[in-house]
């Protein structure tokens, strides 16, 4: 684009994602000569705002070092605020002279990032379509989650959407997409033989995808408890990943040749019922250490004494294609758990034809997302020395020793940056969105419909019991005999 203006307009600037996320995130990307230049910063909200006090409420996200001060204040000096309300005219208009007088009247390319609640989303973007949009430049619409709470209310969002941008303006973020080994998923599958030729039903037993928390609601799980877990990561976070372990090869690295990959691995899973899965409510520890870990969730104020959202789900799906028809796709994720960690395990089925009396183990191929990025095979070896044992060993990728002096991006500024770029591959697409949301509809709906009472587990502890119990009866082996002999994962 050359040398047109670039504009990045945050509305909800006031907000909690604004100053944690965004503002920091912006602030990387132009330290590190990142963005095009020029590039100008508009946050809108009702506050009365200025960019100094914005200023102070982002410092300790920021992570300014101390040579980096004077390039902290020429970022600053980029920023404008416009306090108006979200439903009427005026706020907008003047919003726009201010872009116009920040832009000096030139054609301008203009971002704008919607950092707000639902319930104003609708006369927001009405407000952007009719006020708001540069004439001259490319205008592209940053949209987070939740996309609706089903597929009625997700569909009529993607409707009032499209009604006003085109696709192409519309960028979905769901940050997992923006994580060093989720996009590093499409290379270690395609771009390895040994890897392409076993990815199918005939080496693989089962796909466990795995996120959980070590921490509760702490207080503020009145968000939380009108969309529980399965809402909050799986059907987004697990299942995007799903995708891109699942889907068959794109055409080329395009991302709407991506995207058609993941849409058609999706159409191929049938939607969850209430046997596929294992849900959970964490109960305090009386033994906790902290105030956290004592209170369940029921006992956070914010929260209904009778709720049945569940905060921990696990579910089993089925993708009935030739490639996997067969294999089960476990995902897991929980609030309240024993450890922080989100990793992809590949197991591969027991060798045929055992010559080792019974103690071959299973591979296994590890893909660590957090913490600590790593890929590790699990394989079976001769115990060294003069024995004729056998023991299980790794093949090991560990990020911060192969990679020491890597930087890696945070998943914010990957995706923030492909926006300038004008590249969707890391976003998602509404016939994604489409489908995410029919598999996971009926059982949401079920779910609250019938109050499904949920398994209560400790605090701290690793899930219900019935949750490793569904993942044995789904070809998931765990032996317990692993071990490892490197550090813990920072
Ligand atoms: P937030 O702090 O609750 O809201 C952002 C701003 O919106 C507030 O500062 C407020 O600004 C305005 N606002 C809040 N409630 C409103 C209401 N009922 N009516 C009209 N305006 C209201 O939200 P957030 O945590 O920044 O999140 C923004 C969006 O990102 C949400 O859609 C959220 O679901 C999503 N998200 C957040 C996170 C996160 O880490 N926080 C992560 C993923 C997704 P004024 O009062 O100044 O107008
Ligand atoms: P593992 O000990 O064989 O555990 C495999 C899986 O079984 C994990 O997902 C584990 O945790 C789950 N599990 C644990 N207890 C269970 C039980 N009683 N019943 C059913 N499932 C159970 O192998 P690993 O977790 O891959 O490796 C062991 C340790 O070594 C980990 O801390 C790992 O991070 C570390 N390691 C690090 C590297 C590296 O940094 N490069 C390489 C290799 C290993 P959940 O079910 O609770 O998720």
């Amino acid at each position: 684009d050359g040398k047109i203006p670039h504009t990045f307009v945050i509305f909800g600037a006031s907000g909690d994602l604004a100053k944690k996320k965004i503002y920091p995130t912006l602030w990387w990307l132009y330290r590190d000569d990142l963005l095009p230049k020029p590039t100008k910063f508009c946050g809108y909200a009702r506050s009365k705002l200025s960019v100094a006090s914005l200023k102070a409420a982002c410092l300790q996200y920021m992570k300014v070092q101390p040579h980096e001060q004077a390039k902290y204040e020429e970022f600053w000096a980029l920023n404008e605020y416009v306090d108006g309300s979200y439903d009427g005219r005026t706020g907008f208009e003047l919003l726009n002279q201010q872009l116009e007088l920040m832009e000096n009247k030139n054609k301008a390319n203009r971002i704008f990032y919607l950092a707000l609640p639902p319930s104003v989303f609708e006369e927001v973007t009405v407000n952007i379509k009719q006020i708001c949009m540069s004439v001259y430049g490319w205008n592209r619409v940053i949209v987070e989650k939740p996309f609706g709470r089903d597929d009625a209310s997700s569909q009529a969002l993607s409707d009032h959407l499209a009604g006003l941008f085109q696709e192409e303006q519309l960028y979905r973020i769901d940050h997992y997409l923006g994580k060093e080994m989720v996009q590093n998923l499409m290379t270690i599958r395609f771009g390895n033989k040994i890897l392409s030729s076993t990815w199918n039903r005939e080496n693989i037993a089962s796909v466990l995808i795995t996120f959980k928390e070590p921490f509760g609601t702490q207080g503020r799980g009145g968000y939380f408890d009108e969309f529980g877990i399965i809402r909050d990561v799986m059907q987004n976070h697990l299942l995007q990943i799903l995708s891109l372990v699942a889907m068959e090869k794109p055409v080329s690295c395009h991302p709407d040749d991506i995207r058609d990959e993941k849409v058609k691995v999706l159409k191929s899973i049938e939607a969850l019922t209430v046997d596929d899965m294992v849900l959970g409510q964490y109960v305090g520890n009386p033994e906790g250490t902290t105030e956290d870990a004592r209170t369940g969730y029921l006992e956070d104020p914010t929260v209904d004494n009778s709720s049945t959202t569940p905060t921990y789900a696990l579910g089993v799906l089925k993708i009935n294609n030739e490639r996997w028809q067969g294999v089960p796709f476990i995902l897991r994720c929980g609030k309240a758990l024993n450890e922080r960690k989100a990793e992809v395990r590949i197991q591969y089925q027991d060798v045929p034809g055992d010559i080792f009396e019974g103690s071959t183990k299973r591979n296994e191929l590890v893909i660590r997302v957090q913490p600590g990025e790593a890929l590790y095979f699990k394989m079976m070896t001769k115990s060294p020395g003069i024995t004729f044992d056998i023991e299980e060993t790794e093949l090991d990728l560990t990020y911060e020793h192969r990679y020491k002096d890597s930087y890696l991006p945070d998943a914010y500024e990957r995706l923030i940056l492909d926006v300038f770029c004008g590249s969707q591959m890391h976003f998602v697409r509404s016939d994604e969105l489409r489908e995410a949301w029919r598999i996971f509809t009926p059982i949401l709906h079920k779910i609250e419909r019938e109050r499904v009472q949920p398994i209560p587990y400790q605090y701290g502890s690793r899930g219900p019991k019935q949750a490793d119990r569904k993942c044995e009866e789904n070809n998931f082996k765990y032996s317990g005999s692993y071990k490892w002999h490197g550090g813990k994962p920072t």
